[in-house]
């Protein structure tokens, strides 16, 4: 591979030797103030809208207008099944087997739901771990589960930290914790790639630890699907849970997925809170009195789902699959080390994201001395759309779908001219 250079005409001339360009114009950009289409960096925040979406939501919407209830089963894509289709191509994305993927409900009602069944706490083994800089949503879920079950969340819950002066965890030290309070520990829930750092965790290794000291393992990985190469059913892993607004571009509070081991779905002895649509597909319409759970990760479903979700989201889940998930993730590498080595030439920023392309997707948060405020809503002025987080780090995710590099060098070339111009 070449030399990386700081100049628009290698940045263009990456982008016409990049066999994925195209798919950037099958999508809706933002435009700047300029009527220009504004450097977006904030699809791991909401995924943008691709011009798909709007006419497989219309199919939905004619069909239902055509064939009421009977779409259920006549529709172009009969809703009865509807949501087998993106399970089986989310499946895809997380390493699991179809059959061990629902998509259903919201990212935190879903982490609750699969707690009912995989925190299970004892009075000897009552804890949960998680990362200390967790996703807000996911540690107001663990401690209100340990308080649900009669625990004291400032007992029960156990934070992974970095050591003094480091962003990251080091692996190590998580593994050192899961060994040293292992048998305090019912069930490990950790982000797949940290929303804040950007730090994909080793979650074959965190599996086995895990599993070595009898906890229940699992994941949350709205950062990391459609952005890391993830293999759940192979690293054994117990449980799963993202949204899809995020990378997966369903649009805003689109559906979200588990993901359910196979080990685990036929475990009667499991809780779970049952609805209708995790009932035996065969006997579901018979309406019995009796629950009998369908065999797969599917017994988690309650309600029958929300078609026009469903579609929003299939139109995106079509085209990873046409671009192909490992020709993205080479173009996620390409992208993000073109960005980190741009960003390293400008004086006063720093990335906190693990430098080694196997510990991180395609998000960098940037550290920026000074006020980096006043240098965000300068960005912000220029036409980059990404985001700021508390203290200091701005945080951007240049996308293999639809970013390109010349994106990414005109991000680099406002940040520095945003790092002078600022007070
Ligand atoms: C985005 C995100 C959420 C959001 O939760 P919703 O239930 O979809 O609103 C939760 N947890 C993590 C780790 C996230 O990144």
């Amino acid at each position: 591979m070449m030399e990386y250079q700081n100049t628009r005409d290698y940045a263009r001339m990456c982008d016409q030797e990049d066999p994925l360009s195209s798919f950037r114009n099958r999508f809706h950009l933002p435009l700047d103030a300029n009527g220009q289409p504004a450097v977006y960096f904030a699809g791991n925040s909401l995924g943008l809208q691709p011009k798909t979406a709007a006419e497989y939501v219309l199919i939905e919407l004619e069909d239902w207008r055509k064939l009421g209830v009977e779409g259920h089963v006549h529709a172009r894509h009969p809703w009865m099944r509807y949501h087998e289709l993106v399970a089986g191509q989310s499946a895809e994305l997380v390493g699991g087997l179809p059959h061990e993927v629902v998509v259903m409900n919201s990212l935190t009602v879903n982490l609750h739901l699969l707690m009912v069944s995989f925190y299970r706490p004892t009075n000897s083994r009552h804890k949960i771990l998680i990362e200390a800089d967790a996703f807000p949503s996911d540690k107001y879920a663990v401690a209100s589960q340990a308080r649900f079950h009669g625990y004291d969340p400032a007992e029960s819950i156990i934070e992974l930290q970095a050591r003094p002066g480091e962003a990251s965890l080091r692996t190590e030290d998580i593994l050192e914790t899961i060994r040293s309070h292992g048998n305090e520990i019912a069930t490990i829930l950790v982000g797949g790639v940290n929303y804040y750092t950007g730090q994909y965790f080793d979650l074959q290794a965190i599996t086995a630890e895990g599993h070595n000291a009898g906890c229940v393992v699992g994941f949350d990985l709205a950062h990391a699907i459609g952005n890391v190469e993830i293999q759940l059913h192979d690293w054994d892993v117990d449980f799963a849970a993202w949204c899809s607004y995020k990378y997966l571009n369903s649009g805003p509070g689109g559906i979200a997925g588990v993901f359910v081991n196979e080990r685990h779905s036929n475990d009667s002895s499991l809780p779970r809170f049952n609805g209708w649509w995790g009932h035996d597909k065969e006997t579901r319409f018979a309406m019995p009195d009796t629950f009998k759970p369908v065999g797969t990760a599917e017994a988690w479903q309650l309600s029958n789902p929300p078609i026009l979700q469903l579609a929003s989201l299939r139109a995106s889940l079509d085209m990873f699959e046409e671009a192909g998930f490992g020709r993205l993730i080479d173009k996620s590498r390409k992208l993000t080390g073109y960005l980190e080595w741009l960003v390293k030439q400008i004086e006063g920023v720093e990335s906190i994201t693990p430098g080694s392309p196997a510990d991180r997707g395609c998000q960098l948060s940037l550290r920026v001395d000074g006020d980096g405020r006043d240098v965000f809503s300068r960005l912000t002025g220029s036409g980059v759309i990404c985001d700021w987080r508390e203290p200091d780090v701005i945080r951007v995710a240049p996308v293999p779908l639809y970013n390109s590099f010349e994106d990414v060098y005109r991000f680099a070339t406002e940040l520095k001219r945003s790092m002078m111009e600022a007070v």
